[in-house]
């Protein structure tokens, strides 16, 4: 049943590319489906100064680009709409701000509730936070603020932001997006575990070889040079995205599905992360940043735009993460991510041992979670569609199976509607894990890297197959 929200959204970066990529047509999508009606607007707010009528027409130009519908309920849509210039540091600007989100709200009877959208550089979230709060913007409904990443570059710098945001608005408003966390695939596997007894009883050390984490993608960097010279690969997947898809899979199952309980599984999780000495981070994590393909026709990571000619930020990483708990000590989790790669993929591998299960998996089985369907198939069992197989182990919970699927950030923006956060990062997580990755990072800042050392379409360097080999193992993604 589709409950209708009432709400002012406010996005800051209203003109940027995340607003009208992601955001404008996930609202458009909740607009269809009656999540959204009458009762809403979106004030989007940016530097430059345009009309309502002017940023409306660039909201309808983008919708366009990925819906066929009739272009009278885009402008329908594009009429909850509104434009306010603004310059984060221009107190006065947040006046104008407020007194338009009261006179929406009047006009739009939206229940006093407000979304405030960080689509704004990570420099100003800090910044835009106090102001909200010192200027008066929030209203007597609910106020929720909603934050894009980078959550910062290390624990320090993590620290710092949540400092400054957490003056402003209590951890409970606050909605830290990892969009993984709103992939169909990755909220459908606490019901997964919770229907498949067999399964969860067997997710344990006892079963489990290993598990292995892959996010691959085959473009390289495009037109992100810059923002990627100041990330690389583990900062922007792997201290967010992978740990969050661990979490999905490894923390213990909750006794209840409130977002209090799950949220402590998962802190409990990423506190047991066994930090890696410099020495075992030479040992288990491994980088690599593409060259040219075997062609030589694609420009190799050092010859994209915006990329410095001896850059030593690397666009691929391997590791082998291990966990102190009573669930998971002893079981390596294999994460993997690159750019450049064959294909484009995003998968878990849970693979089992030799044992025989008590429950019912079968010794050596590997079970495959795609968290991008491949082929309309969502569940491998040794490579095969769960369909196809007579098994009674494991199974798409049937909400999963109807061909419904939603984006990610529609279902995140539904959840913030509802005040859910579940699917949401807690700040907790986040410093856990960004001790994890810091101690990576600075081990590497202080090595030169011999970049680049794969070539485009490969799977990465050697050193990836050998860290598994190592260990009796192989990638199952080959
Ligand atoms: P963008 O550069 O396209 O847009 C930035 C927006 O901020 C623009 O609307 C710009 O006018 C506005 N802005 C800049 N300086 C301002 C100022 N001084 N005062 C007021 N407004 C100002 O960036 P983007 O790609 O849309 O990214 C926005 C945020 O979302 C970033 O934090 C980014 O890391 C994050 N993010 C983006 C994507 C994506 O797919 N684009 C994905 C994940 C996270």
């Amino acid at each position: 049943m589709v409950k209708e929200r009432s709400a002012i959204f406010i996005i800051f970066g209203g003109s940027g590319d995340l607003a009208h990529r992601k955001l404008y047509p996930s609202l458009f999508r909740l607009y269809k489906s009656g999540y959204l009606k009458d009762h809403f607007a979106v004030i989007g707010t940016a530097r430059r100064p345009w009309s309502d009528d002017y940023f409306r027409e660039t909201v309808v130009t983008s919708l366009k680009e990925s819906f066929k519908d009739d272009e009278k309920i885009m402008e329908d849509f594009a009429q909850h709409f509104f434009y306010q210039s603004h310059d984060v540091n221009d107190s006065e600007h947040y006046i104008a701000l407020k007194n338009l989100a009261a006179k929406l709200d009047d006009q739009f009877d939206a229940g006093h509730n407000r979304v405030y959208y960080m689509a704004i550089a990570p420099r100003f979230f800090g910044t835009v936070a106090e102001h909200i709060n010192s200027e008066g913007l929030k209203a007597d409904g609910y106020n929720r603020l909603v934050i894009e990443k980078p959550f910062g570059r290390d624990l320090d710098s993590a620290c710092e932001l949540n400092g400054n945001i957490s003056k402003a608005f209590p951890e409970d408003d606050i909605y830290r997006i990892d969009h993984y966390l709103g992939k169909e695939m990755i909220q459908a596997i606490p019901r997964i575990r919770a229907n498949n007894s067999k399964f969860e009883d067997a997710l344990n050390s006892k079963y489990v070889s290993n598990i292995q984490v892959t996010l691959a993608e085959s473009l390289g960097v495009e037109d992100r040079g810059g923002y990627y010279e100041t990330a690389g690969v583990l900062r922007d997947m792997v201290q967010n995205h992978i740990m969050q898809i661990i979490g999905a899979v490894a923390s213990d199952e909750p006794e209840a599905t409130e977002a209090k309980v799950i949220h402590r599984n998962r802190t409990a999780l990423f506190n047991s992360l066994k930090v890696l000495s410099p020495e075992e981070v030479d040992k288990d994590f491994v980088r690599g940043q593409y060259d040219t393909d075997d062609l030589g026709e694609q420009k190799a990571y050092r010859q994209e735009d915006n990329v410095a000619s001896d850059s030593q930020i690397e666009t691929f990483t391997a590791g082998k993460i291990s966990f102190d708990s009573d669930r998971w000590s002893g079981v390596p989790f294999y994460v993997r991510s690159g750019k450049r790669m064959p294909d484009k993929s995003s998968r878990i591998d849970i693979v089992f041992n030799d044992k025989v299960t008590d429950f019912g998996v079968r010794p050596n089985t590997v079970v495959t979670l795609l968290i991008e369907k491949v082929d309309g198939q969502s569940i491998l069992i040794n490579g095969i569609d769960y369909r196809e197989l007579d098994q009674d182990f494991i199974e798409l919970p049937t909400a999963e199976s109807a061909d419904n699927s939603r984006e990610a950030y529609e279902s995140l923006i539904i959840d913030i509607l509802a005040g859910n956060r579940i699917h949401f990062t807690l700040w907790d997580e986040l410093r856990s894990t960004w001790k994890y990755i810091d101690a990576i990072r600075q081990r590497w800042d202080s090595q030169t890297a011999d970049f680049p050392n794969y070539i485009s379409g490969s799977m990465g360097p050697d050193s990836s197959e050998m860290l598994l080999e190592r260990d009796g193992n192989s990638w199952i993604w080959s």
